[in-house]
């Protein structure tokens, strides 16, 4: 599959989000307002033409039953490995984790971030909360962290960087181009989250290998 973006230069990504299952709209939305090109994701020909991704939060063991019915399993592992970026929230964290703790023996990941997530790590559905969370690298305050049967990261590897922590649990983490959260930013007003992903990933279509597309203008 192609490494090269799919936007040149200047242009809006394309950000897809990941549509077998979870709070798919909120992030189109929260993207189409952070300034991406938004659109659902569910085939493998259309994995191909986006510029990112997002993985919405619902249930982990679902999604991957479904990415690898929907054949999306070993194509976005690849284009994962290829450095597509890529934001998981909640169920998303735990799809982008390379190894996770109380899951489903069945169940696959996506991988991408060197880090060992917890499942349900704050407890059940109604132990869900919210809390003011201060993210590395967002300013003008903190975001209301949504926890709704939040995972948690137990471990990262030396590459992981820790972007954030909730009474000392890391719940925000990035490597290189793949993002974690947690906690639902889609679901509050506030995309601040959001728009550090899509300044990620036209921070990479700008930087991107191969000079195909040109450095027409300024940069955005
Ligand atoms: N506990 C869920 C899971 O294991 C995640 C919950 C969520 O995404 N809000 O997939």
């Amino acid at each position: 599959m192609s490494t090269l973006p799919v936007s040149s230069a200047g242009d809006p990504p394309v950000i897809g989000v990941l549509a077998l299952q979870g709070d798919v709209r909120e992030h189109l939305h929260a993207l189409a307002e952070s300034g991406a090109r938004a659109r659902p994701v569910r085939r493998p020909e259309e994995l191909a033409e986006v510029d990112g991704l997002v993985i919405p939060g619902g249930e982990s063991t679902t999604m991957s039953k479904l990415a690898v019915i929907f054949g999306l399993l070993e194509p976005l592992r690849e284009r994962i490995r290829d450095g597509l970026p890529v934001y998981g929230t909640c169920a998303g964290m735990i799809m982008l984790a390379n190894k996770i703790l109380d899951g489903r023996d069945d169940q696959e990941t996506f991988g991408g971030i060197d880090m060992i997530v917890r499942r349900n790590a704050f407890g059940r559905q109604n132990e869900s909360f919210e809390a003011a969370v201060d993210i590395a690298g967002i300013d003008d305050g903190p975001v209301e962290g949504v926890f709704i049967r939040a995972p948690w990261v137990e471990s990262v590897g030396g590459d992981v960087e820790v972007l954030a922590t909730h009474e000392g649990h890391m719940v925000a983490v990035r490597q290189g181009a793949v993002l974690a959260t947690s906690f639902h930013p889609e679901l509050t007003g506030d995309h601040r989250v959001h728009a550090l992903f899509v300044g990620m990933v036209s921070g990479g279509q700008r930087s991107a290998p191969g000079g195909g597309h040109g450095e027409v203008g300024r940069s955005r």
